[in-house]
C-alpha cells in the first residue's frame, strides 16, 4: 500500500488530538506521528508516546541536522515532526497521521505534495470555548492567547483540501477515515501494484482486440 502523510489541523480546543488518536487506533493502516517538542509534559503525558520531550538545545540540533520534516513555534514553544516518522511509515506501508499546527501543515504539503491536509472545526463558538476552559491547565490569559492564535488559523482554512466539523467524535473519526481511504485511491499515488495491473489489462486488451 502506498504510504502518505495526512495532517490534521484545528484551533486549540477543537478536540483534534482525541480525534487524531481515535482515527489512528481504528486502523492498522495508520500510524500516529509522535512530535518532538520543547514544551513541558502535562500531567499524564508520556515521553515517546504523546511527544518526545526535548530541551531547546536538542531541538535546535535536530533543525541543524535537517532531521525534521517540518517544525514551528507555537505559543512560544518549538514543535516538529521527525523525518524518521515518515520514513518508518513508508517502510511499513502505512499512512502517517500528523497532529500539527497550520504552519507545519504548509511545510508538509510543500515538502510532500501528495500529503492531505484536513482542517477540523468546532461545532460552535460556545462549545469550543467551554472545552478550552475545561482543560485544567488553561487560565484565562492562556485561553485568550489560544483564541487569538485560532483567529489567524481560521483564515488558513482555504489552504486545506478537507474540512470536517468535530461535533460527535465517532462521526468525525468516520469522516476522516473516509477521507484517508479516498486519498489512498488517488490516481496520482503511484502504487506499483496498480500500475502493473493497469499495464496487464492494457496488454490483454491489445491482444483481445488485435
Ligand atoms: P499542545 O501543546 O497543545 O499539545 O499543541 C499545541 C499546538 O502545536 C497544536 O496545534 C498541535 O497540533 C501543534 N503541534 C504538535 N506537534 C506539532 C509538530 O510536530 N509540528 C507542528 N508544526 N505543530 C505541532
Amino acid at each position: 500500500m502506498k504510504s502518505f502523510a495526512v495532517a490534521i489541523c484545528a484551533p486549540s480546543g477543537t478536540g483534534k488530538t482525541t480525534v487524531a488518536r481515535a482515527l489512528t487506533a481504528a486502523s492498522d493502516d495508520l500510524v500516529f506521528s509522535v512530535s518532538a517538542t520543547t514544551r513541558a509534559a502535562r500531567a499524564g503525558e508520556r515521553d515517546g508516546v504523546d511527544y518526545h520531550f526535548v530541551g531547546r538545545g536538542d531541538f535546535e540540533q535536530m533543525i541543524a541536522e535537517d532531521a525534521l520534516l517540518e517544525w514551528a513555534e507555537v505559543h512560544g514553544e518549538l514543535y516538529g515532526t521527525p523525518r524518521r516518522n515518515l520514513e518508518e511509515a513508508e517502510r511499513l506501508g502505512r499512512r502517517l497521521i500528523l497532529d500539527i499546527d497550520v504552519q507545519g501543515a504548509r511545510q508538509v504539503k510543500s515538502a510532500r505534495p501528495d500529503s492531505a491536509l484536513i482542517f477540523l472545526l468546532p461545532p460552535s463558538f460556545q462549545a469550543w470555548v467551554e472545552r478550552l476552559r475545561r482543560r485544567g491547565s488553561e487560565d484565562e490569559a492562556r485561553v485568550r492567547r489560544r483564541l487569538e492564535t485560532a483567529r489567524a488559523e481560521l483564515q488558513a482554512v482555504d489552504e486545506f483540501q478537507y474540512v470536517v466539523v468535530n461535533d460527535r467524535l465517532e462521526e468525525a473519526v468516520a469522516r476522516l477515515g473516509a477521507i484517508v481511504a479516498a486519498e489512498g485511491q488517488r490516481l496520482t499515488r503511484e502504487d506499483p501494484d496498480l500500475l502493473e495491473l493497469r499495464r496487464d489489462l492494457e496488454a490483454a486488451l491489445a491482444r483481445a482486440l488485435a
